[in-house]
């Protein structure tokens, strides 16, 4: 029961687990009871807690980076009416020297109050020229402070896959996903997209471990991750779910077509088995598919894809089951 994550709310799991418990008719015997606890749960990561510093290090870095790339907007806008300001100062000292010029020309003598705003023109324009040159170094600071920030965010970008990355088969983790998840529901919720999670359970696998010993069961889910890799788009996510549950979120995409997405996975898995000494391990996998409702938030829609696959268990395994 270590196993629950600091994200998710042990009560509110622990009601789920025996909700589960009971809608199945199992006894909740501690076996039992821990099995549906810690797949309802999401699997700590021994790195939740760094994950979370990264994960607030991303949001100070985001907000510092708004609060610069506003400075420097200012900072533009200022270089812009300064070097207008200059010009039209210029042009206007311009004209009164024309002015004084045209005057002598015509042997009309000038007053001292022409002088006098020469060169306070003179010195006005002395000074804005200082300034944009102030202002346009600063600017220049400014920009190599957001080229580090944006140096900072690539290294934060890696570490931040590294954290969310289940390190046996490459797929995303279940911390990884559980921050995903919201932000794909809500994505496709406003935008009226589609959006659908296929969760799939590899069947008797105890049975794999029990007989090939347990390295060969990780090389299988190894197999299995890269085969399901094949058959994914860029856009669809892979997730190492539980031990050797997999889900598979696939955005713009509806039932039908994460059914289809499936069954090639499974054309996939029986056209390129798992060979152990020249033995074919026949792999097979029971699935549930769910697509998100409008009035669902992502985890509801995992929830419905779980019940679906555990039908799809009760009625035989192999199988792909839809959820209502
Ligand atoms: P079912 O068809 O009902 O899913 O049967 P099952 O045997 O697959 O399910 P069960 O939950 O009884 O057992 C899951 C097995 O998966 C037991 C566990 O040791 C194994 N397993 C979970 N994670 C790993 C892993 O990372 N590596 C290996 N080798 N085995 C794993
Ligand atoms: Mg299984
Ligand atoms: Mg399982």
């Amino acid at each position: 029961m270590s196993n629950a994550s600091e994200s998710v709310i042990p009560v509110e799991v622990a009601r789920i687990a025996l909700k589960k418990l009971s809608e199945r008719g199992l006894p909740p015997t501690p076996e039992n009871y821990t099995k549906f606890y810690n797949a309802i749960a999401t699997i700590k990561s021994p790195n939740a807690k760094t994950s979370f510093e990264t994960l607030q290090a991303w949001q100070l870095l985001y907000k510092v980076e708004d609060i610069l790339g506003e400075m420097g907007d200012s900072a533009e806008q200022l270089l812009c009416t300064l070097a207008g300001g200059g010009e039209a100062m210029s042009a206007s000292l311009g004209q009164l020297q024309d002015t004084r010029r045209a005057h002598l020309e015509l042997g009309a003598s000038t007053d001292d109050t022409h002088f006098k705003l020469e060169s306070l023109l003179n010195s006005i324009i002395n000074s804005t020229s200082e300034l944009h040159s102030s202002v346009s170094a600063s600017s220049v600071d400014l920009q190599s402070i957001r080229d580090s920030i944006s140096n900072i965010e690539q290294d934060l970008a890696v570490n931040r896959q590294i954290l969310e990355q289940d390190a046996l088969t490459g797929a995303m983790n279940r911390q990884g996903f559980d921050n995903r998840l919201v932000r794909e529901a809500k994505l496709a919720q406003r935008h009226n997209h589609q959006l659908s999670a296929a969760l799939f359970d590899l069947d008797d696998f105890k049975l794999v471990n029990d007989r090939f010993g347990h390295g060969v069961g990780d090389n299988v889910l190894i197999h299995i991750a890269g085969l399901a890799k094949s058959v994914l788009r860029d856009t669809d996510i892979l997730v190492r779910y539980g031990g050797e549950e997999f889900l598979i979120l696939l955005v713009e995409t509806d039932m039908n077509g994460a059914r289809y997405v499936l069954e090639r996975l499974q054309q996939m898995c029986r056209r390129n088995p798992f060979m152990y000494k020249q033995q074919r391990l026949e792999i097979t996998f029971s699935t549930g598919i769910a697509a998100l409702r409008s009035d669902e938030n992502g985890r509801a829609l995992v929830l419905r894809a779980d019940e679906a696959l555990y039908i799809a268990k009760r009625n035989g395994r192999g199988l792909i089951e839809m959820a209502e």
